[in-house]
């Protein structure tokens, strides 16, 4: 891949710089043409204008001094007569190989100029030629070597060696830069090979080089965190299963092997069969709760973010655990400021939290204890705070009460499956909230729920 890459890229280096070459090498050869014609030309001009005002004699002397300053093997002059006869020149010793008598030149009428390009042979050279045929019907010749070919090979010398040059440093670089860069990519493999085999812990470590590079690494460790929370997730819930629904299914195979192997009366076929829809019922809610809290915790749904107006959902709690409330004989209160700001959420989660938080609270308060629920804003949060008088939590046991299938000393006798607060705590983080409980035992709990406001939600988008 990298030979590659290099190898396309000095390839697609070399193909422009040749396209370049040849059209300056194309344009070099006209401009030197078109200026080596115009030179001649004013030759001719002054020639014809010297021999016309100072006669023949003068134009000889010219010719020869002219063609002496430029360097008689490099420019040539003949004045010929109309029957093409040589009248004067410059020196034509340098100029025996070259055929200056060319055709057609009689067919020239007076004041047309014309010009053409002769062979040095030796020299490998050529002479460009400018031929004029004068007011009175003789003719001028006035040649110099052309100056385009020698400059353009110069002009191309240099450049294939600025080229060669920039090859050279071009493709050293070019290798150095992509190694740098499949070094980056190379990391992302081998990880990714080693995740192939099965190895979820390890990361790519951030090089520094180059923010596509980084983007990448950044982009795979977060699909890495999310697979290994998927993981763990999946690995917790069939470790659950595995463990926690074995006892209820017990429970139903035991019930129906006590029914079927004691009487057959058809009031325990009854009894059973009451016994094992509430089990089957149990089970339901169980398998169902774990799964929200499952869901919730790896993030696969997200949660409804909508503003949640807490002083409607608590004043609903309120009103549907009031008759609770009344039966056991315990004191029951809300206590609302007077203006709460809504809160970022999903209100069917917000219910869920603080029903089960007052579920347990009624659960472990005795008669005549208190139970409160209260809300008020905490910084850039509302804290829902449910309270109770209740048996309280021993302090060994506080970090494990939010754990799946925690249950206390305390709720040996009381119904429940351990997984209220598990689910509190998912449902808390999904909407990125926090859950914190404060107990004593004999005293009572008080379980916090602090939940963003809805205006930090409008910020985030
Ligand atoms: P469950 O209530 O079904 O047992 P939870 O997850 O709701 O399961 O609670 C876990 C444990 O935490 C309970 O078994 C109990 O020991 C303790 N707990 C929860 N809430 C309270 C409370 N308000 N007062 C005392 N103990 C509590």
């Amino acid at each position: 891949m990298r030979l590659r890459l290099t190898l396309c890229y000095a390839l697609l280096f070399v193909a422009v710089a040749l396209v370049l070459l040849y059209t300056e090498t194309v344009t070099l050869r006209r401009h030197f043409a078109e200026a080596q014609d115009d030179a001649l030309l004013a030759d001719v001009r002054q020639f014809s204008a010297l021999y016309h005002e100072f006669g023949l004699q003068a134009l000889a002397g010219d010719l020869r001094r002219a063609a002496e300053a430029r360097g008689t093997e490099n420019a040539v002059m003949v004045f010929r007569r109309s029957n093409l006869a040589v009248a004067a020149s410059s020196p034509l010793e340098p100029w025996q190989d070259v055929s200056l008598d060319t055709p057609g030149l009689a067919e020239l009428q007076p004041g047309d100029v014309r010009f053409r390009t002769l062979p040095v042979p030796d020299l490998h050279l050529s002479l460009r030629l400018a031929e004029a045929c004068l007011d009175d019907g003789n003719y001028l010749q006035v040649g110099q070597v052309e100056t385009a070919a020698p400059a353009v090979h110069h002009y191309q010398r240099l450049f294939f060696w600025v080229l060669g040059g920039t090859l050279v440093l071009g493709v050293g670089l070019g290798w150095l830069l992509i190694g740098r860069a499949m070094a980056g990519v190379e990391r992302v493999t081998q990880t990714a090979a080693g995740i192939g085999l099965g190895d979820l812990t390890s990361r790519v470590p951030r090089l520094g080089r180059g923010r596509e590079i980084d983007t990448l690494v950044d982009a795979f460790n977060a699909m890495l965190d999310r697979i290994g929370t998927l993981v763990r997730e999946l690995r917790e819930v069939t470790d659950n299963i595995a463990h926690d629904l074995r006892s209820p299914l017990t429970r139903i195979r035991g019930l129906m092997e006590t029914v079927t192997l004691s009487g057959e009366s058809l009031e325990s076929y009854r009894e059973a069969r009451g016994q094992v829809i509430e089990e089957c019922d149990r089970l339901v809610v169980l398998i169902n709760t774990m799964l929200d809290i499952a869901e919730a915790n790896a993030g696969l749904k997200k949660p409804q973010r909508e503003a949640v107006d807490l002083r409607s959902v608590l004043a609903e709690a309120h009103e549907l655990f009031e008759p609770v409330a009344e039966e056991r004989g315990i004191c029951f209160q809300l206590e609302l400021p007077e203006t709460l700001p809504a809160v970022a959420g999903d209100r069917r989660h917000v219910q869920r939290m603080v029903a089960n938080l007052l579920d347990n609270a009624f659960k472990f308060t005795a008669a005549g204890g208190q139970v409160s629920i209260a809300a008020n804003p905490v910084a850039a949060s509302v804290e829902i705070a449910v309270a109770d008088t209740g048996c309280g939590i021993p302090v060994a046991n506080l970090p494990q009460v939010f754990d799946r299938f925690f249950r206390g000393e305390a709720s040996r006798t009381t119904p429940g499956n351990g997984l209220g607060l598990a689910l509190v705590q998912a449902l808390a983080h999904a909407c990125g909230g926090e859950v914190s409980v404060e107990s004593e035992v004999g005293k009572g709990s008080c379980f916090s729920v602090r939940l963003p406001l809805a205006v930090t939600m409008q910020q985030e988008k």
